[in-house]
């Protein structure tokens, strides 16, 4: 999945940034309220981590101005210690859910996992197609039980087609969806994910609908 850090202290954003990554996200930093805006608008994520205390343009104003536009994505806010009045704000401006400082990565990375499992529409949280089990939890895909090894980008393929499952995923969507904005983004390479996990978890698994994308079954 692809996450939007905003958040203005450079080593917050990056403890925030490599724990993210470390989880099997894709991330791109914001490290003021207009470039948040900017990346908000023009980019795909799955969800946003943003800080209410940002410069230039503060998190509050930022939420009202997403939610305005029916940007939908879920976003976990960042609260000062013991604000007690920006969690209510944050949430009543449309934020999902709030997280105030300091806190523990896992909890971050617990409460993002709630917000996306959600988000496209899953109660619970380990993903089942078939044979096919991923545990966003452990980052751990198993086929009939058994553990299947897969890369970053493997695994952010499948994550995401999982979680839309039932639905005809373009190769352009999952492209923004598995890659961070300062890479280097090759469609192409998206066949090549398929045709690999394709190989590691059965041929008729991800279904090719021609001319529109992907597609797991849901009830495959
Ligand atoms: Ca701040």
């Amino acid at each position: 999945m692809r996450i939007l850090v905003a958040e203005d202290e450079p080593l917050l954003a990056k403890q925030l940034a490599t724990a993210l990554s470390e989880a099997h996200h894709v991330v791109d930093c914001a490290l003021d309220g207009a470039e948040a805006d900017f990346l908000a608008t023009t980019e795909a994520y799955d969800a946003i981590v943003l800080d209410l205390g940002l410069p230039k343009l503060d998190g509050l104003t930022l939420l009202r101005r997403w939610r305005d536009a029916g940007v939908v994505i879920p976003i976990l806010v960042l609260t000062a210690r013991g604000s007690w009045h920006e969690k209510v704000q944050g949430i009543d401006t449309g934020a999902d859910d709030y997280l105030s400082k300091p806190f523990r990565m896992e909890e971050v990375l617990a409460r993002l996992r709630a917000l996306i499992r959600r988000a496209s529409g899953h109660a619970h949280p380990e993903m089942r197609c078939g044979a096919v089990a991923l545990d966003p939890r452990l980052a751990r895909v198993t086929l009939n039980d058994v553990p299947v090894s897969l890369t970053g980008h493997e695994f952010r393929v499948l994550s995401y087609l999982m979680h839309h499952r039932g639905r005809v995923v373009s190769q352009a969507e999952l492209t923004e969806h598995i890659y961070a904005q300062s890479f280097d983004r090759d469609s192409n390479t998206v066949e090549v994910f398929i045709a690999r996990l394709r190989r590691k978890l059965g041929s008729t698994f991800i279904r090719t609908v021609r001319g529109l994308g992907y597609r797991i079954d849901a009830q495959s």
